[in-house]
């Protein structure tokens, strides 16, 4: 049991082709398992980690995604993402001043777009969860 998992992103292609057993996907409505032989199906991403499981039979692999869709056919599935980055792209103070200045913003809610800071917070939280390696679900 494989399944090849590619995921591209507007600026490179970060994945190519790689085999696992399984890959859980965060889908609009919680995250979504899947293994070969799944229904061809396309759905939209939401902010959060892919999971890839026993990459040639053993390791694991996450991956921060912040949106996008992925399309799922019976022995691949493609992953086209708003951002997506391995834990060691991560710039964790990046991420965390990325944090602060939604937080900031959330407070001070009349002068901004309070969407596109929740938006940012999930972002950042979500790199951040995953440099630390809080990955558990
Ligand atoms: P920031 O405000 O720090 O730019 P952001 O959430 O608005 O954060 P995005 O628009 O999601 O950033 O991403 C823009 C590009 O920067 C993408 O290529 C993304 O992979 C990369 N990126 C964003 N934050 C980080 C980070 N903390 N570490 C490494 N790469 C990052």
């Amino acid at each position: 049991m494989s399944i090849e998992v590619t995921i591209v992103t507007p600026e490179r292609r970060l994945l190519d082709q790689m085999v696992c057993r399984e890959v859980e996907l965060p889908g609009a409505q919680g995250m979504l398992g899947v293994l070969e032989g799944h229904a061809a199906l396309m759905t939209p991403l939401s902010i959060g980690l892919v999971h890839l499981i026993d990459i040639d039979g053993g390791e694991d692999m996450y991956i921060a995604i912040s949106g996008g869709f992925a399309q799922i056919g019976p022995e691949r599935v493609q992953i086209t993402a708003r951002s997506a980055e391995l834990e060691g792209d991560i710039d964790v103070m990046r991420a965390e001043a990325a944090h602060q200045r939604a937080m900031q913003r959330l407070k001070n809610r009349q002068s901004v777009d309070p969407d596109r800071a929740e938006m940012a917070l999930a972002r950042a939280v979500n790199r951040i969860r995953l440099a630390r390696k809080k990955v558990n679900i």
